[in-house]
Parts: C-alpha cells; structure tokens; sequence
C-alpha cells in the first residue's frame, strides 16, 4: 500500500506509521503525510545521541571500551566473555593447494572494561621483530593481569611469512589495501577480514623492521594530528619519535581515520630476530597498557625521547661501492662526508654528502649504490613553528 497523495514521496503507510508512532504524534497518517519531513525530524531526534554514541565509543581511557565488546566479541566464529582468554585461527584467504589460510589471533578480556589495544605485526612478511614482540606480550599476560582486551595479530601476511617475502604471492603489498574489500583484489579481501577485527580497537600498535636491506633505529611513527596518537607514542618510550601520516590504504592511516589512535614501532632489518630490538619493543607495549590503565606497573624509562616532525633521505650521487661511515643512531650534519663511493678497483668516484644536520635513523645496508639511491634516512628536529611537513616517504613500490 502507497502513499498516494500530491507532494509527498511514495512509501508505505506501514513505514510511515512506525516511524510516526516513535514520534508520538497523536494523528499519525495526517500529520504525517510527508515521508521526507517525517524523516527529516526523526534524525533530529536521534542524531544527538547518535553522535554522543559514536563518541562514547571511541573515548580514550580505562573506563572505555566499544559497544561492540561490552559483553561478548566474536572473532571467527567464537564468542570471547570479559575474562576469557581464546586463541583463534581467522580464516583470510586459502592456499594454492585449496586450504584453508587462518591467520592466529589471540585475544585476551579482561574482567574489567577497558581499552582494546591491538597488536599487529607481519604485515611485510619478512618483518619479524615484531612477530616475536607480539608473541611475549600474548604469553606473559592472562585475563587477570589486564582491564580492557588486548588482540595480537603476531603474522598479519601469512603468505609472505611462509614465501620469506614483504609481499604476497601476486607482489602486491597488504599494507596498501586496508580497508579492503571483500569481493576485491585478494589483497584487499586479506585486509577486509583483518579488518572486521581490528576495526574494534581503540588503540593500535603496527610493528615493522626496515624494508629488504635496510635498518631502522628503534622509533615509533604516527601521524601526531590524530587525537591521543602523540600521546600514545610518547607512552611506548621509544628513542626517536616521527610524524608521518603514512600512505593511503595502510592499517595505520586506515586506523586513524575510524578515530582509533594508531603507532607503528620500526626498528631492525628483516628476516631477524634481534633481541635488543623485540626488548625494546616489549617494554615499549607494556608501558602503553600501563599508560592506557590496562595493567598495573611503571612505566619503564628506554632513555631520552626526541621528537622527529621531519625527516630527509641522503641520496648517492654516483653509481659504485658505498662505504658509509655513520651508525645508526649518530648525529650528522648539513655539508658532512658521510661516505665514499668508489668502482670495483676502488678507484674512488665520490663522495657522499649529507644535505641535512639530524639524526640517522635509518640506513641502506647494502653497498651497492646507483644515483638517486636512498642510503641515509636523517630524522630531523623542529621547532612547533617550523611547518610540519613530515616525513619523506620511501615507499618502495611507488620509488620516486
Ligand atoms: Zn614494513
């Protein structure tokens, strides 16, 4: 049955009736002879606590947890209480030999509501530090030792774990394609089904090394104009801290945008499991469930915290042998000799200058350069009044 008369959109008296009777007008198919009108002041009536709805769920803090998790979450299938702990394989994708492709997922609730902190690692699937980081922090802490719920993802990119690769078996990089999508690419519907959980979180740490051949300082990275993220790393205590806002489809600037504040913890090379590093990073997880009010304890102090709000690639000049003389973590300055680039008889072609004064915080590992080559990342200090330009991305599968 249709609403006939002139003016009025054309709906059904069963849908206008509901929709006036939550109004409470007394005269429901008179008054409310316009659909569009009737609509229009029923989102005003709504939209308030709508919105206060949406805030209260991305509130930061001990006493906040999503509606989503307030009495059971289910993650493939299983349903997770306050004080449980479960181990869960999240079906992603399936293998060329048909089977069933489940990436581990370990969830832990508290008693207590509380923050839901997400641990990713192994987006690049030859990143492993953060793997191991991620599996201490699952076995030293049960539901009684925490409020609020803590999820690890140890092996985000299962198929590059296994092939000892950053990509997937089509070369495309899971980390571009968050949110995903699940009738798309199948690195888009990897992403989608991650994302079903992880879109819960309020807060998220995403762990990476430096790309093949690279090494990163230990530091945390965020894209400090998200509310609670400069927050967030400064609680983790890394050495050296970089705004970078991240490039488009990856899980930290995916994150931020559904207003759930997002680190990335970098430190190492791939393929390595390198203790000094996943310490760090073990301590630095602790300290932001300790900041959050998720466990009990101190905040470890890792040493002086610098903030980075740029930073700049040193580039070689020449094609040759690369001999760098800076370690990580050492100070250089604009105008410096950093290196000497010389041919196979070394016979010397150049040198390598440092365009910037800051600190190195990351490097190239191999020696064999061309020109244009990113060798030397340099964090650069800057006063809140400089313009923050961020960082100078070095995506690998967009070189520029
Ligand atoms: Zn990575």
């Amino acid at each position: 049955m249709h609403n006939g008369q002139a003016g009025n959109l054309c709906v059904p008296v069963t849908m206008r009736d509901v929709i006036c009777q939550m109004m409470g007008s007394a005269n429901k198919l008179i008054r409310c002879g316009s659909f569009r009108w009737c609509l229009a002041v029923l989102l005003a009536m709504l939209l308030p606590e709508a919105i206060l709805a949406e805030k209260n769920e991305r509130t930061k803090g001990a006493e906040a947890e999503p509606s989503s998790l307030s009495s059971v979450f289910q993650v493939a299938g299983q349903e997770i209480t306050r004080g449980e702990r479960k181990d869960v394989g999240l079906k992603v994708s399936e293998s060329f030999l048909g089977a069933v492709v489940d990436t581990p997922v370990g969830i832990i609730r508290g008693e207590e509501p509380g923050p839901v902190l997400c641990l990713v690692a192994g987006i690049h699937g030859d990143e492993l530090n953060g793997t191991e980081i991620v599996r201490e922090i699952l076995e030293t802490h049960q539901p009684e030792d925490i409020r609020g719920t803590l999820i690890g993802v140890p092996i985000a990119n299962l198929f590059g774990f296994v092939n000892q690769s950053r990509y997937l078996p089509d070369r495309r990089d899971l980390n571009r394609f968050f949110p995903g999508n699940p009738r798309g690419s199948s690195a888009s519907r990897i992403a989608h089904h991650l994302w079903t959980v992880l879109r819960h979180c309020t807060h998220l740490i995403d762990f990476h090394t430096g790309s093949l051949h690279r090494s990163n300082l230990p530091q945390v990275r965020g894209d400090f104009s998200g509310e609670g993220v400069l927050e967030l790393a400064e609680a983790f205590g890394a050495a050296a801290i970089v705004h970078s806002q991240g490039p488009a489809g990856t899980i930290r600037r995916t994150a931020g945008d559904n207003g759930i504040a997002a680190i990335l913890y970098e430190a190492g090379e791939v393929m390595r499991f390198q203790r000094a590093e996943i310490r760090r990073g073990v301590l630095g997880v602790r300290n932001v469930m300790v900041s959050l009010g998720m466990r009990d304890g101190r905040q470890v102090d890792l040493g002086p915290r610098t903030v980075y709000r740029k930073t700049r690639w040193v580039r070689a000049e020449h094609g040759g042998i690369l001999e760098m003389y800076p370690s990580l973590g050492e100070w250089v300055n604009e105008g410096d000799i950093v290196g000497v680039i010389s041919d196979p008889l070394r016979r010397d072609k150049g040198v390598l200058v440092s365009a910037h004064t800051g600190r190195v915080i990351g490097i190239e590992l191999a020696p064999m350069v061309i020109p244009g080559m990113a060798v030397m990342h340099v964090g650069i200090t800057s006063s809140l009044d400089e313009e923050e330009d961020g960082m100078e991305l070095l995506d690998i599968d967009r070189p520029r």
